[in-house]
């Protein structure tokens, strides 16, 4: 199977993390996110040893909550010591409302507005990642009228380009992220955070994609950001308290995709780093990174239930589902691969090439295409495996369907952490 947490009962039933799937899909009804709670804290753990092992006391994994973004998450997060990115004022909200500590915090984002820079400040987020100079001039002032001090590190663009997506590409220099390095433009911004009076600059962030399987990828962003750190010591006599170089690291959504070895790969990262920067004469500054994907993603799997099974004569074979591009629109999206197999068939050869359709008035509805599958007929409960980033955190009420509720599943039994939503949830702010 494509992870450990996935399996087989004597039934012929997919399991996951212990769980016999097609139960959960009769108990909770379908469709249906599942969360595999000892997956993501062994993940949290995973990341946070490697972290300090590899790095020393001070340099820690921050969880990019943009995967994934509801209550129970940040409390899991909190209770296993990660910190947390989020990207607005509603995922600060929701991690506030969860008790989630908000100096442990830190606020990304191209364009925070006013509001929510303004909201962040008086719930004491503990870091911004300041992307422009409007936001430096803006933090500056709200702090100033608040009569504090606010910390934050300013995004930079190292100019990489990873071989990833083209909408999932952050570092290059034409970007709507952050400020390049290459043009000059980050030395001038670097100038001015330092010359406001209520801002306090930590260091510097980068992030240059997602779906990374090769650490080579942070060794070559990290060189030019620390050669952008000897440079800003030399030019201004800044030293740099923390470099954050991102998240990004990849998953394994099908079975070609390459296992990753995390903690391996954190290892070799440190080796260059610690290298680069006695080569550079600076002393080497907290490293941060900031995993999203690679935390969540294989702790969740979506339940549906197949409805028609259509076969265009000549052509191909279309099997609808209950749920769709509302609850998973990342093949809508970016044509993003997923395995998927037929939970109550599990054990049956698979020997039907279809296209997985989703319900949504919308020919692009799609969750595959060209995929093998058991033998669909109405009524059999589909698996869609490694869904737990970016599915439920990227949903909608497209065609006012109801978002799927989720359930966590641990050793003391499952439990529903978002409830599903009902048709007056859909409709609840028309006036
Ligand atoms: C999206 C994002 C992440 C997380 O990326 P993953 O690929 O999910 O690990 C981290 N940092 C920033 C700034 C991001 O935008």
């Amino acid at each position: 199977m494509l992870h450990t947490n996935l399996d087989i009962n004597e039934k012929g039933n997919l399991t996951f993390a212990g769980y016999d799937t097609v139960e959960l899909a009769k108990e909770y009804k379908t469709p249906l996110y599942l969360l595999d709670e000892e997956r993501i804290r062994e993940k949290c753990r995973t990341y946070l040893g490697a972290m300090k092992k590899h790095f020393g006391e001070g340099s820690t994994a921050l969880y990019a909550s943009k995967a994934l973004s509801l209550k129970e998450i940040y409390r899991i997060a909190k209770e296993e010591g990660m910190s947390v990115d989020v990207v607005s004022g509603g995922e600060i909200y929701t991690a506030k409302t969860a008790g989630f500590p908000m100096e442990n915090v830190y606020f990304h984002g191209n364009n925070k507005t006013d509001d929510e820079i303004e909201y962040a400040i008086e719930c004491g987020i503990g870091y911004f990642v300041a992307d422009c100079r409007e936001e430096l001039i803006a933090i500056n002032s709200f702090a100033q009228k608040k009569n504090i001090v606010q910390k934050i590190i300013l995004r930079l663009t190292p100019g990489i380009d990873t071989h990833t997506y083209e909408a999932v590409r952050t570092g290059q220099v034409d970007s709507k992220f952050g400020t390049a390095i290459e043009t000059g433009q980050a030395i001038e911004i670097t100038e001015f955070a330092l010359s406001l009076s209520n801002i306090s600059l930590e260091g510097f962030h980068c992030h240059v994609g997602s779906q990374v399987f090769d650490g080579q990828t942070f060794c070559d962003s990290a060189d030019i950001m620390l050669d952008y750190i000897a440079f800003v010591k030399e030019k201004l006599g800044y030293e740099a308290k923390i470099l954050n170089l991102g998240g990004g690291y990849g998953v394994r959504y099908v079975e070609s995709d390459p296992h990753l070895d995390i903690e391996k790969s954190i290892g070799e990262v440190s080796v260059h780093i610690k290298k680069k920067c006695s080569e550079s004469g600076i002393d080497m500054p907290k490293i941060l990174m900031e995993p999203g994907r690679s935390i969540v993603a294989d702790a969740g799997l979506t339940l549906y239930s197949v409805g028609s099974v259509k076969t265009i004569t000549g052509y191909k074979s279309y099997v609808a589902i209950d749920g769709g591009m509302t609850d998973n629109p990342r093949y809508a999206l970016y044509k993003s691969a997923y395995s998927s197999i037929i939970a109550n068939k599990a054990k049956e050869e698979a020997d039907f090439c279809c296209a997985i359709a989703g319900k949504c008035c919308e020919s692009g509805d799609l969750i595959a295409e060209d995929i093998m599958l058991q033998k669909p007929e109405r009524g059999d409960i589909l698996a869609v495996m490694v869904t737990g980033a970016y599915n439920y955190s990227m949903s909608s009420n497209y065609n006012r369907i109801p978002r799927p509720p989720v359930v966590m599943l641990s050793k003391e039994g499952s439990r529903v952490v978002v409830k599903r939503e009902s048709y007056e949830d859909v409709a609840k702010n028309d006036i």
